[in-house]
């Protein structure tokens, strides 16, 4: 379909000049609302005002525009119907083939500080939706473009088509414009049902910072693929990412080899690449079915791998690997000399050599996943869990220990190296399933007691488990993700050699827990805050 005549009306004017350029090169007649043409005709281009074309001048400040038969008549008619275009002739409108839109600047107006509602409210688009719906409505007659970086390719399709959009085109520029539109209805939505009730009443005053909840949830988020199958062969699965991309994440991911991922890959890859954020120095995590089942820190990559793979070196086999630096050719030769199978690979950087190693590789699926900047972790905007019928939604757990933080509770202190390692081991037990209880000592976990339903049996599992990789938990330091309801947790880990606890206290039975281990001469801090993880 040649493109004859086009509506450009745009708040980001990013590309239009040179798109207007373009179009008006290829003999395409430009129609413009005011901010719109006077950019373009102050750059000597032929253009008419919309004003000038429906014989209505633009009124109400700009709230109406656009809102015309003449301009909504010669973008709806259907181009197939001699009805339809017999009345159009008759009112005497022409068809508009090309409309160009990108709406009033919304999401940006609430997000600066100390926004009106009526400056909101003046930012809600009216007639731009309105364009944008009914030219994706009509794509079989008309190009609805909403986006400047689809501007240079239309270009080069009109110039290799004789001026012509192809219907594929235009149909796949209709679905991104209701798209456009949904989220921008999306994010009035979830700004103003997160507004108090009294916020109507005061438009000219700052607007209340609305909830992060709000009572209408609208969500946004683009596929980035569909996936072989879910949790199970037998279920159906895809992977969404934010449509506005959260620093730092896994979903921005690049992957650089290896076999396609799976649903349980990125899970895993998640939780991996979350508990590796945390830490600072050089550090490897290694998660085996979403709990770390190897965690270490050191001066080196290197070192923090040989130490978290001792932790569990069964589990550790067809696990997930993190660091949080760029790995070199030492840390591939490690793993390559022990033999250890790796699903998913995750780090900032490669060297390229290291990458040369891991391309030999067939299927080991290598990520890059940049850093978020700035020295400490950020957190994603709202976590999501899906439940029958509902979702349940919060804030994410922020809560990363500091030394600061920590209150002594028994007789024995805590040495300086303990307090490392306890705060060390208080970070790892955050992102263990809970009931989690995580033995350490010298940077590493040395045993890890996962998603059991009684605290007690976690600590025997770790003890176990700290058995089987012949590590010894004499003199280590132990975290409990929660309280210790009862003694008898304490009893567990001293028995098993702990020489100093972490938990978050605030159990009614505080005392008797304490009492536990002054008795068995353990140091005990406690955090003010748990670590639930399900
Ligand atoms: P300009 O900067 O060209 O004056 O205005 C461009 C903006 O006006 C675009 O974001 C477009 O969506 C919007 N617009 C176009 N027609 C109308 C209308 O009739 N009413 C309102 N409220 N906005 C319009």
């Amino acid at each position: 379909m040649k493109i004859r005549q086009a509506l450009l009306s745009v708040s980001d004017k990013t590309g239009v000049l040179e798109f207007a350029q373009a179009l008006n090169a290829q003999g395409v007649a430009l129609l413009s609302t005011g901010g719109t043409a006077k950019l373009l005709r102050d750059a000597g281009l032929a253009v008419t005002e919309i004003g000038d074309y429906t014989g209505f001048p633009e009124m109400l400040d700009g709230r109406v525009k656009t809102l015309h038969p003449k301009v909504h008549g010669g973008i709806l008619a259907r181009r197939d119907l001699p009805a339809h275009i017999a009345t159009i002739e008759a009112h005497g409108i022409p068809t508009i083939d090309l409309v160009c839109v990108n709406l009033y600047p919304f999401r940006e107006t609430v997000a600066k500080a100390g926004v009106t509602l009526e400056d909101a409210i003046e930012n809600i688009d009216i007639g731009g939706p309105a364009m944008v719906r009914s030219s994706a409505k009509n794509y079989n007659g008309v190009a609805i473009v909403t986006d400047p970086v689809d501007y240079a390719g239309l270009i080069d399709e009109m110039k290799a088509n004789d001026g012509a959009l192809s219907l594929a085109t235009r149909f796949g520029l209709a679905k991104k414009a209701f798209t456009h539109t949904a989220r921008y209805d999306s994010a009035i939505a979830n700004w103003l049902t997160g507004l108090d009730a009294n916020a109507e009443a005061k438009p000219a005053e700052a607007a209340p910072t609305p909830s992060i909840f709000p009572s209408q949830l609208q969500l946004a988020f683009d596929r980035a693929e569909t996936l072989r199958y879910g949790e199970n062969p037998l279920q159906k699965a895809a992977f969404y990412r934010d449509s506005t991309p959260t620093a730092g994440a896994i979903a921005n991911y690049t992957q650089h080899g290896g076999k396609e991922l799976s649903y349980n890959n990125i899970a895993d890859a998640d939780a991996a690449w979350e508990c590796v954020k945390t830490f600072r120095e050089p550090a490897c995590v290694i998660v085996k079915h979403a709990n770390p089942c190897g965690v270490a820190v050191d001066t080196q990559l290197l070192k923090a791998y040989e130490k978290a793979f001792q932790t569990d070196p069964t589990s550790a086999f067809g696990g997930i690997i993190a660091f949080n630096g760029t790995v070199d050719v030492d840390v591939i030769e490690a793993m390559n000399e022990r033999k250890h199978f790796v699903e998913v690979l995750i780090a900032p950087a490669f060297t390229d050599a290291a990458m040369a190693l891991l391309n030999a590789k067939a299927n080991l699926r290598v990520l890059t996943v940049p850093l978020p900047e700035g020295a400490s972790p950020v957190y994603h905007a709202l976590e999501m869990k899906r439940v029958g019928g509902g979702l349940l939604v919060q804030t994410p757990d922020a809560f990363n220990v500091q030394a600061a933080d920590l209150k002594v509770v028994t007789k024995v202190q805590p040495t300086l190296s303990q307090i490392a390692d306890l705060l060390f081991a208080y970070r790892v037990a955050k992102f263990v399933k809970s009931n989690a209880i995580v033995f350490c000592g010298n940077g590493m976990t040395l045993g890890v007691g996962a998603g059991q339903m009684s605290r007690v049996d976690s600590t025997r599992i770790a003890a176990i488990k700290a058995a089987n990789a012949k590590l010894s938990l004499a003199g280590s330091v132990v975290a409990s993700d929660a309280f210790f309801p009862f003694r008898d947790g304490v009893d567990v880990l001293a028995e098993a050699g702990a020489k100093a606890v972490i938990q978050p206290g605030g159990s009614m039975r505080d005392e008797e827990v304490i009492a536990a281990a002054n008795e068995h001469g353990l140091a005990m801090v406690v955090t003010g805050a748990r670590h639930f993880r399900h």
